[in-house]
């Protein structure tokens, strides 16, 4: 099999990289749309600093902040209608994977017509606004991804857009935005971007450049647990800067991974949590990830033994166990769930990328062993 590495993100990354980079949006155009959730931007900083640097170089901006978690395609589209009504020429997403999700979809929704059922057609005109990225959770790695992910009531589940020409122009990741990010959210997130490794490395679509990246992100967040795990055993306390900046980082990398490799049957699986039972995206992923493991592991037992050496664990059992000390106690899910749940996941095209593909049957018992 060829494989491909094709990541046109510029990134700049340090604190206050945004106010000392404000010259690199200049090339993105006059008029930005600020793309962004309810709160959270307005209280760490970025929104601020994101501001500061276009007023210093001129560029006009107004803020859309009506995006939810998991976005939907109303909102997308609704963006979508600012930005054209605004004349913008550019996006500027700032938050966790929802407002970067959304103001992916609305770069693309102002640069075309798109009726709403051909949105996840994958047929597009190569027409997208420009977009700068700023993350502010460090987990979904989309500031480096040509998908969009969306809620599709249509279908019942979430589904990626995946464009090349969705991939933002310039990621700032500054991660003192992180510094009061809630233990539960931290720890979600990082969830998400263990997962991204890990299934990159697990996806058929793996080459030596993905393995190499997904090595090192692995690595970077398994060297964080402790860290996590005493911060929250300690109350008020905040969460060491540099640990912060090494989830930031691992994040990033994890995107670029799944930019090349896309995700598996884990993504896919958790979807449906998400969407019937509102479980976080990250926490959903990181309570199938371990059975996932174990199911691949029966015909890849050397590619599983290679993932968890690079966690320094001894086996399957023992990241399981990890994983139950991060995520707690689970939610509760009906054999009858299940089922539905193993029929919807099953015909997703991340099922394709598994380098062991499993059928509807496997699905429900790597479901069933994660929650029964
Ligand atoms: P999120 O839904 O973007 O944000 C979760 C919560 O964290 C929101 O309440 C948000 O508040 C808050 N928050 C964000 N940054 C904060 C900060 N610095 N300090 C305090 N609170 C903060 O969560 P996420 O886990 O980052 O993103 C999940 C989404 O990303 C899912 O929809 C998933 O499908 C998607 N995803 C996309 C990709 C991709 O490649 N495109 C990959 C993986 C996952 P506000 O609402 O006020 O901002
Ligand atoms: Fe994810």
């Amino acid at each position: 099999m060829t494989s491909k590495y094709f990541m046109p993100t510029r990134v700049v990354a340090g604190r206050d990289c945004i106010v000392q980079n404000s010259d690199l949006f200049r090339p993105l155009g006059k008029k930005a749309l600020i793309v962004t959730g309810a709160h959270s931007a307005k209280n760490n900083g970025s929104e601020k600093d994101v501001k500061t640097a276009l007023d210093s170089v001129g560029i006009s901006y107004l803020v859309f902040d009506k995006v939810m978690s998991n976005p939907s395609v109303a909102c997308a589209y609704e963006g979508a209608g600012i930005a054209r009504s605004n004349d913008v020429d550019f996006i500027i997403a700032i938050g966790g994977g929802s407002p970067m999700d959304a103001g992916k979809a609305i770069a693309l929704l102002a640069a075309q017509e798109i009726e709403e059922e051909d949105l996840f057609s994958g047929k597009y005109d190569s027409k997208v606004l420009p977009m700068a990225f700023v993350p502010t959770t460090a987990g979904t790695g989309a500031e480096v991804t040509q998908y969009s992910i969306l809620t599709n009531d249509r279908k019942q589940t979430k589904t990626s857009i995946s464009f090349d020409l969705l991939f933002p122009s310039i990621a700032f990741l500054d991660a003192k935005y992180m510094e009061h990010l809630s233990i539960e959210t931290t720890i979600n997130t990082a969830v998400d971007a263990l997962s991204h490794a890990v299934e990159g490395m697990m996806s058929v679509r793996a080459s030596v450049i993905s393995n190499a990246l997904a090595a090192e992100s692995i690595r970077m967040i398994m060297c964080c647990v402790p860290e996590i795990l005493d911060w929250r055993s300690v109350k008020n306390a905040v969460l060491d800067a540099n640990t912060r900046e090494q989830l930031l980082q691992a994040s990033f990398l994890a995107g670029t991974v799944i930019a090349q490799t896309g995700t598996t049957a884990v993504h896919a699986m958790g979807y449906s949590l998400t969407y019937f039972k509102d479980v976080d995206h990250g926490r959903a992923n990181g309570l199938l990830l371990g059975e996932f493991m174990r199911f691949t592991a029966k015909q890849q037992p050397e590619l599983i033994g290679r993932i968890i050496e690079i966690m320094n664990l001894q086996d399957v059992d023992q990241f399981i166990n990890v994983m139950d000390i991060l995520l707690g106690e689970k939610e509760t899910i009906s054999p009858e769930d299940i089922r539905y749940y193993s029929s919807l996941a099953i015909q997703t095209r991340n099922i394709g990328n598994c380098v062991v593909t499993p059928v509807q049957e496997d699905l429900q018992k790597i479901y069933e062993a994660s929650f029964l």
